[in-house]
């Protein structure tokens, strides 16, 4: 459906071919994997006649400024249920609020009835709501990830290449499980790394199991799946940490390929894969990272990779 290019970059880390797919240049909404997720979402949305979208995330998610740019560019409303933040008020969330999205703050224990409330009073209002989990997490966020994997098999297929590794930045995992799924209906051999960006083991890993199994399920197609990677060795402490190395890599990055990558995401997904490069002694191989996307928060970090 995107079809998004994937290009070589000019570094050989350990002697290894390194790729990008470009997701991030999704010509829509600052593109990103919520654009290939929320666009789903957003179909099941009209063929099912609703007039509002609700939604869940953190102040710095890309998920919920691409729900908000979608809904209004289709000039429907949209609500954010958000965990009050303990971070500065970034690009993504001020995007949000520049398209009209209503953000409605509750404390993480009182999620779930927050969001309950929100749909009830709307249908209240007369209204028709849509929810879209955080993340765009669920069957059609994976849905969006296999169809991602048939790009890239095509994309091989017409280059004359084969990656015997594709990494990714993990977060809920609906990506992760998607490029699994993609994987296993067509029955290829081939090493899916999801880096992840704050989950741990063994919850991390299960909830990405968990996608798979319930797709695959769904798909009526046998389970199949052996081995997961969810490696889980670079969240340093959790969502949004990061350290000097990752600003440097960021810095390198950008000056090197002319590619922004951003803390949270993509530059520590990054600079954990060339962790695991080195760590496993990975070389001689054809390796695809995936660039999901994210681009206000690489701005967001702008005057710190200026000093990095
Ligand atoms: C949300 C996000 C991810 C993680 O995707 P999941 O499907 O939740 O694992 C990775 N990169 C970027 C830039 C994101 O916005």
């Amino acid at each position: 459906m995107f079809n998004t290019v994937i290009h070589r970059l000019r570094d050989n880390f350990y002697g290894n071919n390194l790729y990008m797919k470009r997701d991030d240049l999704i010509p829509l909404y600052f593109g990103g994997n919520k654009v290939r997720k929320a666009a789903l979402f957003f179909k099941d949305l009209a063929d099912k006649n609703r007039d509002w979208v609700v939604t869940y995330g953190s102040i710095s998610s890309n998920h919920c400024r691409v729900v908000a740019n979608i809904a209004a560019s289709k000039g429907i409303g949209c609500t954010i249920v958000s965990p009050p933040a303990n971070d500065s008020v970034g690009f993504n969330r001020r995007l949000a609020a520049l398209l009209g999205a209503r953000v409605v703050t509750c404390p993480l224990e009182a999620v779930k009835e927050t969001i309950a409330a929100t749909l009830a009073a709307l249908s209240d209002a007369g209204f028709q709501p849509y929810f879209i989990p955080g993340g765009g997490h669920g069957e059609l966020g994976v849905e969006a990830y296999v169809l991602a994997y048939q790009e890239i098999c095509a994309y091989e297929h017409d280059n004359g290449v084969f990656f015997d590794y594709i990494f990714l930045a993990s977060g809920t995992g609906a990506t992760q499980a998607g490029l699994v799924c993609g994987q296993l209906l067509r029955g290829d051999q081939r090493e899916i790394i999801g880096v992840s960006i704050a989950r741990k083991n063994p919850a991390g890993a299960q909830v990405v199991r968990d996608s798979i199994a319930s797709y695959m399920l769904g798909r009526g197609a046998p389970p199949g799946l052996k081995r997961l990677s969810f490696v889980d060795d670079y969240v340093l402490a959790g969502y949004g940490s990061y350290n000097e190395e990752i600003i440097t890599l960021i810095k390198a990055i950008l000056l090197r390929e002319g590619v922004p990558l951003d803390v949270i995401y993509t530059g520590k997904a990054f600079w954990g894969m060339r962790q695991y490069i080195r760590q496993w002694g990975i070389t001689g191989k054809n390796i695809l990272f995936i660039h999901t996307g994210g681009t206000p928060l690489f701005f967001d970090r702008l005057k710190e990779v200026e000093r990095g």
